[in-house]
């Protein structure tokens, strides 16, 4: 047992025992996706799980891919799930492997059951077969089919293979119990002809093994120990033992479950979030209001905040729903003391300092991040007109408003103290632009006689900031009404994206490259967006505000 490890979960307890009991002598595990659409945040959970337990245990953590089912199933989202594992940290060096590439030992594998006289080709419908299971109260039927000898059940199962059947007419079936309490084990279906092209293994193969019998045998192949998956198997897994011991596997697997990753109010689904993809709601499975793993990343969260918030999620065995807001406090956590703090103005408003020279620009070095020198310092400029955010100025002030109003004095971060002295306003009474002058003395935004000033803003230098795009976003599902209707439509929130073009930027952010971030001070941290950034033309998402009420849950 690794030292220093203060609370153990119930993997960790199971997985201490079989070493202890000698079941195993090592801890061998995997993640095994079955690539019909992109990760999301469950699967990081599931990913950092296995992974992780890997590395405590000083063993092997593969990536496999359960590509049994040709039907939904794509190389782009390979690709993707393999380059989203390895962002995530997971490094499965070498260790890559395709179930499709197990065909043969699989079919093997059948042959052998059809020997020992436990299994055998059905030839009922999709639809009696049903009906002969019979129900968590009733006991099955037994299929006319059952007691077809050793010899027809070997020819018709290489007929199947050979291809000589339609798709639909007949299944090798598992002779188990239909008696069984547990209906899993009602002589599950095990292969089934479908004329598909497979993305590995192409028309070789026109008959494709079932998940539930396809699955134990890729673990044993590849002499994984714990096979950790979610708790919609548990009642599989006597199956699962069942096919490890008749197909006479050495050292068998043995499967773990836990209960799956949910965030409220957030479509984690596969399934749904493929339907969001499909129908236009979102802009592709990387839409940065998702959680997919790739939109994660294009929205602007790292590994580390995504490995925090798994770590504090924690592993149970019964069902429950995170808050979205505890992701989002990792990310805060995470970028915090790394991000440099930069200005930027979304929605602008003119500032002139009146008594400041024209034609003047000044330079000061400002540090990147207070809290963290080794960010270091930067320069910034500034000179007579400013933009600040329209916010942050009004002409008929409400009390406790310490930010500009006629008459007020302000400190412009980093820079000088100003004093409000009038506006202009447009034939419509909008304001067009804010009037100040500024006090030499308080160079660096330093009171120079001690005077105090209740309110400080930030602001940009119209000679050299430049005007960007930002993305703020708000959830993709409407909270009033959940995410799922009955008949499985989701509730979509109109307003979950809002685009402002004409942002000012202090001109540092210009040379951002997909994917870096910062914070904006007083707003927010923001991403350079990966799709829609141009060189020296960032757009900006905004990953998470500065703002929260959310407290770590204790426990
Ligand atoms: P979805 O339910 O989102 O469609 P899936 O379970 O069909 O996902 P797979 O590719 O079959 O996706 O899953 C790969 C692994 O990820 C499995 O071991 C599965 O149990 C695990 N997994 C999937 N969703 C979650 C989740 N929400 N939390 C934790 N683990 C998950
Ligand atoms: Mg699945």
């Amino acid at each position: 047992m690794p030292e220093g490890t203060v609370s153990r979960n119930f993997i960790e307890l199971a997985i201490d025992k079989d070493l202890k009991d000698g079941v195993y002598d090592h801890v061998a595990t995997r993640f095994p996706p079955e690539p019909n659409g992109y990760l999301h945040i469950g699967h990081a959970k599931s990913i950092l799980l296995n992974y992780g337990l890997a590395k405590e245990y000083n063993g092997t953590f593969n990536l496999r891919f359960d590509d049994t089912n040709p039907t939904k199933e794509k190389t782009e989202f390979v690709d993707q799930i393999i380059s989203d594992v390895k962002w995530l940290g997971a490094d499965f060096e070498d260790r890559l492997y395709f179930a499709s590439d197990y065909f043969d030992q699989m079919y093997e594998a059948a042959v052998t059951l059809i020997k020992k006289g436990k299994a055998y080709v059905c030839e009922l419908t999709a639809d009696e077969i049903r009906e002969y299971r019979g129900t968590l109260t009733e006991p099955g039927k037994e299929s006319p089919y059952r007691n077809r000898s050793v010899e027809e059940n070997l020819d018709l199962f290489e007929r199947m293979k050979n291809g000589e059947f339609e798709d639909g007419t007949k299944v090798l079936r598992a002779k188990i119990d239909m008696a069984s309490p547990n209906i899993n084990m009602r002589d599950p279906i095990i292969y089934r002809v479908a004329h598909i092209t497979h993305h590995n293994t192409g028309d070789k193969w026109c008959i494709y093994p079932m998940y539930d019998f396809a699955h134990p045998i890729e673990d044993a192949i590849e002499g994984i120990t714990h096979s950790i998956c979610t708790l919609e198997f548990e009642d599989h897994r006597p199956l699962y033992d069942w096919v490890v011991r008749e197909v006479g596997f050495e050292m068998p697997p043995r499967q773990i479950e836990f209960a799956k990753l949910y965030l409220t109010n957030v479509v984690t689904g596969k399934r749904y979030i493929k339907k969001l993809v499909e129908d236009g709601t979102v802009d592709g499975w990387d839409d940065p209001r998702l959680v997919s793993i790739a939109a994660l990343r294009r929205r602007g969260y790292t590994p580390e905040s995504i490995k925090m918030f798994v770590d504090l999620c924690g592993i149970s065995k019964s069902q429950s729903s995170v808050d979205y807001a505890m992701l989002e406090y990792c990310i805060r956590e995470d970028l915090k003391l790394k991000k440099s703090r930069m200005m930027a103005v979304l929605h602008p408003l003119k500032l002139v300092i009146d008594n400041y020279p024209e034609g003047v620009t000044e330079e000061f070095e400002v540090a990147n991040n207070l809290e963290n020198e080794e960010l270091g310092t930067r320069k910034i400029t500034f000179s007579r007109e400013l933009y600040i955010e329209q916010e942050d100025f009004m002409a008929e002030p409400p009390k406790k408003y310490f930010r500009l109003f006629p008459g007020n004095e302000v400190r412009l971060m980093y820079a000088y103290f100003v004093k409000c002295t009038g506006y202009d306003t447009d034939d419509q009474g909008n304001i067009t632009c804010v009037h100040a002058e500024y006090d030499p003395a308080s160079r660096g935004g330093n009171s120079p006689d001690g005077r105090k000033v209740k309110g400080t803003i930030h602001w940009v230098d119209s000679s050299t900031a430049f005007k960007a795009e930002c993305r703020l976003y708000e959830n993709l599902i409407d909270e009033e009404k959940g995410v799922y209707n009955e008949d499985g439509s989701m509730n979509i929130n109109p307003d979950s994206l809002e685009v402002i073009k004409g942002c000012y930027l202090e001109s540092a952010l210009k040379d951002a490259k997909a994917y870096d971030s910062f914070q904006f001070v007083r707003n927010g941290f923001y991403c350079a967006d990966a799709k829609d950034s141009e060189e020296g033309k960032p757009v900006f998402n905004r990953i998470v505000s500065l703002k929260s009420s959310f407290k770590l849950p204790k426990d």
